[in-house]
């Protein structure tokens, strides 16, 4: 018979999933972590075993349920209890003041007003709701009154707490909280560089990341994304009252709610100026994009004398900063050829200066956003940068034009090798197979850094490579002869045989740089290593079906479907067989055999030097081992690594027998 839920129990979860939010924001949110790593990794396997032997203490609210629910078909609608308002926005100094005397007046105050000043983050706006300290309902601002059900993809947020913290103040009966989700300037290059390696099309910026993200129907793709939260207001509250929009913010931290850290009370509209210049500053420094500030009437009650009007409140204003934008005219139109065949309308344009850098060049993504735009060769623009991306055509200046504009569109045949162009949703893509432009891009995606680290196998020499024949296939790579190097332009002897060096250096790689290497669709670093670790062998990759590939973590149908044809395409199975005969060794992970620990109980005391404790415990589950987190007669083994618990003292009264982190190693290899 399975044991009772008790009482005490219910309260031993709770707490444990209280301390571990509140490690959580420590380690997250203040970047002070209390405790050791190892100690939380501790206290987190403890709820798990617990939820995993009582189904019915299970709660969507536990930190344990971050890794993110099955997909959705679409989104239900939630109602916000009170309308989240859009803001008047002011673009200079006078219509800030303007605000002001409004404010004054309408308040019949003969003094200056309090504001609240923040900076004007460039994300999503979304309210959350928490009862009781729980985190219930998350959503979308949508039109202000209706916003989408987000809140599988909300849990996934490591900055958002799913429990309040409760050991200072008491939290509310109701609280409904406001904030806006983002993503930071260096996470999202880096996702960018991410989707374009996988072959994907880049985010524009920063916020159409972080909404795109947001509204995933699969919560597993929310959680691989690197998005965060500040807070800046509530909706309604039940069971505590405020004086003021400061001691809000003030109070958010002590729940674990995080607050930006450049919020100011400021005394006056003169300080708001102040601070407006300030932070238009420091905006090229900050690691988020902001478009301006928001200031907000401090007192609470002089916002309800305020009041709204045109669905806007009158007591609060975005205040933008001039936008990085420029005016400039469009020369040319021109088609770019990508390794996918995917091609990519640039704008070609009279230079112009732009955030401190000359730029010439803008993407216009794809037919759909020229078509949005309409924009023509020969028009005047408005071009924006936004971070260190590749500026973006705002908009067309209608009035600019002299009637001899060329509207544009996309080739259907491809532009570097003639062949037909079939259009998937907005990406148009040339489906030739010997497209000269998609195979340099093949060969300088398998010679990357990341990839085989093919060292001095750059831009120019891809390109005579391919021009003279020599390479119509990655394998051919590892085929070229020294001689048919130095024939090519600037290439003494020496700098050949440094390429033939680089070559063979290359040979040996893990599988999943390999993987990676290859420039499936959809494939980008994360997934070849994930693909690697589980099909440790490469020739297993070909007799994969769909389904054995989507029972890994984190790969959904389309990654499955594309590895699939990938290995299915007899052109790449040869390739694959030529650079095996070419000498190719790859490093296979660990090869599992199950059994080898079969049966034996391994726990798990201080911390690792070699690998984190997950790792180790993976490793042993791996091999047929189990893990604990306590120690008991039924233990086996203990794994001491550094400054091991009272955990350690414990196993050595019962005798059970401890290993060192190396003889651990030793029996695991
Ligand atoms: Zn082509």
């Amino acid at each position: 018979m399975r044991a009772m839920v008790t009482e005490a129990l219910k309260r031993k979860v709770e707490k444990l999933r209280e301390e571990i939010e509140y490690h959580n924001y420590r380690y997250y949110i203040l970047d002070q972590p209390e405790i050791p790593d190892a100690q939380y990794d501790c206290m987190m396997r403890e709820l798990e075993e617990l939820e995993g032997k009582y189904p019915e203490l299970r709660s969507p609210n536990s930190p344990t349920q971050r890794v993110g629910a099955p997909p959705l078909e679409s989104f239900e609608i939630v109602r916000h209890t009170l309308p989240m308002l859009s803001l008047a926005n002011a673009f200079d100094e006078n219509e800030a003041k303007d605000f002001d005397r409004r404010v004054k007046k309408i308040l019949a105050s003969p003094g200056d007003v309090a504001y609240v000043a923040e900076p004007k983050l460039d994300g999503l706006a979304v309210e959350l709701v928490y009862e009781g300290g729980h985190f219930i309902v998350g959503a979308t601002r949508g039109d202000g009154v209706n916003g989408e059900n987000i809140t599988q993809n909300l849990r996934t947020l490591k900055t958002l707490p799913l429990q309040l913290i409760r050991m200072e103040i008491p939290v509310p009966d109701r609280l409904e909280v406001r904030g806006e989700v983002i993503i930071k300037l260096d996470k999202f290059k880096e996702l960018n560089r991410k989707r374009e390696e996988a072959g994907e099309a880049p985010f524009a910026n920063p916020r159409n990341a972080a909404a795109g993200s947001v509204r995933q129907l699969d919560p597993k793709i929310t959680r691989r994304r690197p998005l965060e939260i500040y807070f800046y207001g509530v909706g309604e509250v039940a069971g505590r009252t405020f004086k003021t929009h400061w001691e809000i913010l003030q109070t958010f931290p002590k729940w674990g709610l995080r607050i930006n850290p450049h919020i100011r009370r400021c005394q006056n509209i003169e300080e708001v100026l102040d601070y407006y210049r300030e932070m238009n500053e420091k905006r090229e420094n900050l690691p988020y994009e902001i478009d301006g500030i928001v200031i907000k009437v401090d007192r609470l009650d002089f916002q309800t004398g305020l009041g709204e009007i045109a669905r806007s409140p009158r007591w609060a204003l975005a205040f933008k900063f001039a936008p990085k934008q420029e005016t400039t005219r469009i020369m040319d139109i021109i088609v770019q050829v990508g390794r996918t065949g995917a091609l990519t309308p640039v704008a070609v344009m009279e230079p112009v200066r732009l955030g401190g850098v000359e730029v010439s060049r803008a993407t216009l993504h794809n037919q759909d956003e020229i078509d949005r735009l309409d924009v023509r060769v020969g028009d005047t623009v408005i071009v924006q940068r936004a971070g260190d991306v590749i500026p973006d055509v705002v908009q067309v200046i209608p009035s600019k034009r002299k009637g001899t504009e060329k509207k544009f569109r996309m080739p259907s045949e491809c532009p570097v090798c003639g062949s037909e162009v079939v259009k998937e949703e907005v990406i148009c893509r040339c489906i030739g197979l010997d497209c000269p432009a998609q195979l340099k891009g093949r060969i300088k995606h398998f010679a990357s850094k990341r990839a085989m680290d093919i060292e001095g196998l750059g831009v120019k020499l891809i390109d005579q490579l391919v021009a003279r024949g020599l390479v119509k296939d990655v394998a051919d790579l590892y085929y070229i002869k020294r001689d048919e190097l130095m024939a090519l332009e600037r290439m003494a002897e020496k700098s050949a045989q440094n390429i033939i060096d680089a070559l063979e250096k290359s040979k040996t790689k893990p599988l999943g740089k390999f993987l990676f290497a290859l420039g499936i669709l959809h494939v980008g670093e994360t997934t070849a290593e994930d693909l690697s670790r589980t099909f440790p062998r490469l020739d297993d990759f070909f007799r994969l079906s769909e389904e054995d590939l989507v029972k890994v973590e984190g790969i959904g149908p389309e990654v499955s479907a594309s590895v699939v044809q990938f290995f299915r395409d007899k052109k790449n199975r040869e390739s694959i067989q030529r650079l095996k005969k070419a000498g190719i060794k790859l490093i296979e992970p660990r090869v599992k055999e199950k059994g080898d620990l079969a049966g034996k109980t391994f726990v798990f005391t201080g911390t690792l030097k070699s690998c984190g404790r997950d790792e180790a415990r993976n490793l042993v589950e791996s091999l047929g081992g189990i893990t604990a987190s306590s120690v008991s007669k039924k233990v086996d083994f203990m794994v001491a690594g550094e400054d091991p618990g009272a955990k350690y003292d414990k196993a050595r009264e019962l005798g059970i027998r401890v290993l060192s982190e190396e003889e651990f190693k030793q029996m695991i290899e």
